[in-house]
C-alpha cells in the first residue's frame, strides 16, 4: 500500500492545484477500495507487535496515513461533502507519555486521544499509582508503562514513548520539560508554559540542547473558528480591525487549590486565564504589543485571594494602531468571548470564544440600510486533538510547532510587563517588534 500510495503521488506531482487533488482523490478511491482492507489488517499486526516487542516506530511519514471514501447520499446544496480524515495506522502514530492525571487530563485529554490520527496514548505519570493503574486499564496502557515522578527518567528506555505531554500546575513546568528534553523526549507543556520568562527561557534552551521540540498548548490557535476570526482580522474582511475586547472570567471555588497559591501557579486570573486574552489577540492580529497598560483588582477579604489577585483589567496596544482592551477575573461567574472591531462596516468575534464546546461565532456587518447579524459557525472539531495531532505531525515531519517554546516566552513577558504596570500606575514598554507571526512555527493544516 506504501509502494502504491508513492506511485500515486509521484503521478499526481506532474499535476498542480485542483486537478492533483481530484487526481489522487480519484485514483486513490480505487487503490484504495482494492487494498484499504489488506492495510488495515496489516498494521493492526504491525501494532500488536510493537506494542509486544516494545519498539517504537520504524520509518514513517504523513503519507502512510490512510484515507477511506464512501460515496455521499446528500445533494450537493446540503453543504460540503463529508471529509473523512486521513489517519495513520496506530503502530505510526506519536506515542505519548501524559505527565499529571488532574481534571484537565481526565476530562479532555485523554478522551481527545480517541479523536487523534496521529497520536496515541503510550505511557502516564502519575505521584497516585492506584489512579494511574485505573486509568491505564480505561485507555489500554501496558501497566509497565505507568511510571511516577521519581522513576521519570526512565522514560528515556522506553521507545514508544516518543513526545511527553506536561499537565502539572504551572511551577512545575520547567522541571518535567527539561527531564523530559533530557531523558530524549519531544515535549508538549501545558499552558502558562511557566510561573517566569526565566524559567520559560531556561526551558527553550533546554530542548534545543537536547535537539528536541517543545510546543505550547495554545488550544485555541488551532480552533477552526477562532482560526477563522484570524483570516477575517489579517484579510480586512470587513476592514482594519482597530479594538479588539475581550473578557475571560469564572467564579473560582476550593481557596486551598494549587491555583490560588503563587508559587503554584506564578499568579492569579492573568496566567490562568487572562493568558487567553492575552494569547488570543496576538493570534488574532499577528502583531506583538509594543506597550501595556493594566490595573488589578482583589476583593478585601476574599479567602480566596490571599496569594494572587483576583481580576485583571489591562489594555495591549499594538504597532499597527490596533488597540485591545482586555479583562480577566476568578470572582464573577463564567463568560468567555471577545470581539474585533473593523472600520469598514462590521465587527465580529466568538461568544464564548475560549471555551472547550460549544463555541458560537458572530458577525455583524452592513449592507447599506440592512444590518445582517450572523452567526457563521464551522462544524466543531476537538481542540485537543487538533492540536495534539499538530505536535505529532511537526515530529514526524521534523517541523517547527505553530506554537513553540518561544510563542509561550513572548506571553510571559507580556504578563511580567502587565504586574509592572499595575503595580506601577503607568503603562510599560515592551520590544517593539514589526514582523508578523514572529514566534509562531510551521501552520496547522487545515483538514
Ligand atoms: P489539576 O489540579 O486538576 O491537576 C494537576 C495534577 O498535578 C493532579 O493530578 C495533581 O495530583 C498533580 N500534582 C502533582 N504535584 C502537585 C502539587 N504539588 N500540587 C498540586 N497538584 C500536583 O490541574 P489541571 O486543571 O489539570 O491543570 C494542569 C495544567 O493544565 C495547568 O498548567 C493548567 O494551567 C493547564 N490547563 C490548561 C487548560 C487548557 O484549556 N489548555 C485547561 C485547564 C488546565
Amino acid at each position: 500500500m506504501k509502494y502504491l500510495n508513492q506511485l500515486l503521488h509521484s503521478a499526481a506531482d506532474q499535476l498542480s492545484g485542483y486537478s492533483r487533488r481530484e487526481f489522487i482523490g480519484n485514483a486513490g478511491k480505487t487503490l484504495l477500495a482494492a487494498t484499504v482492507i489488506g492495510e488495515l489488517a496489516s498494521a493492526e499486526s504491525a501494532s500488536a507487535q510493537s506494542t509486544a516487542g516494545g519498539r517504537g516506530p520504524g520509518p514513517r511519514s504523513m503519507a502512510d496515513a490512510i484515507k477511506v471514501e464512501v460515496p455521499t447520499q446528500h445533494a450537493p446544496s446540503e453543504g460540503a461533502a463529508t471529509s473523512y480524515p486521513s489517519i495513520l495506522p496506530k503502530d505510526k502514530r506519536a506515542g505519548y507519555a501524559i505527565v499529571g492525571l488532574g481534571e484537565l487530563t481526565l476530562g479532555e485529554i485523554m478522551p481527545a486521544f480517541s479523536a487523534c490520527k496521529n497520536s496515541k496514548p503510550v505511557a502516564l505519570v502519575s505521584g497516585d499509582a492506584d489512579k494511574a493503574r485505573k486509568v491505564a486499564m480505561q485507555y489500554g496502557i501496558d501497566p509497565k508503562n505507568v511510571y511516577s515522578y521519581q522513576n521519570f527518567d526512565d522514560i528515556k528506555n522506553n521507545p514508544e514513548i516518543e513526545a511527553v505531554y506536561i499537565v502539572l500546575p504551572n511551577s512545575m513546568h520547567e522541571e518535567y520539560v527539561v527531564r523530559a528534553a533530557n531523558a530524549g523526549k519531544h515535549v508538549l507543556c501545558e499552558k502558562p508554559m511557566a510561573t517566569s520568562s526565566k524559567e520559560a527561557q531556561r526551558m527553550i534552551d533546554a530542548c534545543k540542547k537536547a535537539g528536541k521540540k517543545l510546543m505550547i498548548a495554545y488550544r485555541i490557535q488551532y480552533e477552526p473558528n477562532n482560526r477563522q476570526m484570524m483570516e477575517y482580522t489579517r484579510k480586512q474582511k470587513f476592514g482594519k480591525v482597530k479594538v479588539i475586547t475581550a473578557v475571560n472570567v469564572q467564579n473560582i471555588g476550593n481557596p486551598n487549590q494549587w491555583r490560588l497559591k503563587k508559587a503554584l501557579a506564578g499568579g492569579g486570573s492573568l496566567p490562568d486565564i487572562g493568558l487567553y486574552n492575552i494569547n488570543t489577540n496576538r493570534f488574532l492580529l499577528g502583531e506583538e504589543p509594543y506597550m501595556v497598560n493594566a490595573h488589578t483588582y482583589t476583593t478585601p477579604n476574599d479567602i480566596r485571594f490571599k496569594e494572587v489577585e483576583e481580576a485583571v483589567m489591562f489594555q495591549m496596544f499594538f504597532p499597527s494602531g490596533a488597540i485591545a482592551n482586555s479583562t480577566c477575573s476568578y470572582g464573577v461567574h463564567d463568560s468567555k468571548h471577545y470581539r474585533c472591531y473593523a472600520d469598514n462596516g462590521g465587527w465580529f468575534g466568538m461568544d464564548p470564544g475560549y471555551s472547550y464546546k460549544g463555541l458560537m461565532p458572530e458577525v455583524s456587518h452592513a449592507e447599506g440600510r440592512v444590518q445582517n447579524k450572523m452567526q457563521p459557525k464551522i462544524q466543531e472539531k476537538n481542540q485537543f486533538a487538533l492540536e495534539i495531532d499538530h505536535f505529532s505531525e511537526c515530529v514526524i515531519e521534523n517541523k517547527t510547532p505553530y506554537t513553540p517554546g518561544e510563542e509561550g516566552l513572548q506571553d510571559h513577558k507580556i504578563m511580567e510587563a502587565i504586574y509592572e504596570s499595575a503595580r506601577t500606575h503607568k503603562p510599560v514598554e515592551l520590544a517593539r517588534i514589526s514582523t508578523v507571526d514572529t514566534f509562531r512555527g510551521t501552520p496547522p493544516k487545515e483538514d
